[in-house]
């Protein structure tokens, strides 16, 4: 890279540093998906969205930050840590593909009434009581009109 120009982020999956193990599945983890430059003051802006739920910044598609703070540090504790580390554990990589295509791949849900991307709500367990067989439901809700869909794939 030319020297003018800083260092980026690789895309792929990072954890922020208030990630808390023992809370939601995936949470304060995120999929960086690029790097954004402002056409007027030049500066360059990290494109990332979350991988559970928090939807602050629907109906946009993806959460913005400075890439001077993406990249930076922060006390905690006395401590100075990243503020966001890159996920490399293939398994843990691996799964978060599975948990970024269901909120966002081809599968993600589509508001039946006005076509908007459905924004994730919750993940459920449920059964059906004829053959027994577990699915995953994940609940969506539509940020624009409201409307509420849920999907259901088998668990195997
Ligand atoms: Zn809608």
């Amino acid at each position: 890279m030319k020297k003018d120009i800083p260092a980026f982020p690789q895309k792929g999956f990072y954890q922020h540093y208030k990630h808390d193990p023992q809370g939601e599945p995936h949470n304060y983890r995120y999929e960086v998906v690029g790097i954004a430059r402002h056409t007027e003051d030049k500066t360059f802006t990290v494109l990332y969205r979350p991988l559970y739920k928090n939807d602050w910044f629907a109906p946009a598609d993806f959460q913005a930050r400075p890439l001077e703070m993406f990249m930076g540090s922060v006390e905690k504790n006395g401590a100075t840590l990243p503020r966001f580390k890159k996920i490399d554990d293939v398994a843990l990589v691996a799964e978060l593909q599975k948990v970024r295509d269901t909120l966002y791949g081809a599968g993600a849900a589509i508001c039946p009434t006005c076509s908007s991307r459905a924004t994730f709500v919750r993940f459920n367990e449920t059964h059906n009581s004829k053959d027994g067989t577990l699915y995953t439901r994940t609940d969506n809700e539509c940020k624009a009109c409201g409307t509420w869909t849920s999907t259901e794939v088998p668990k195997n």
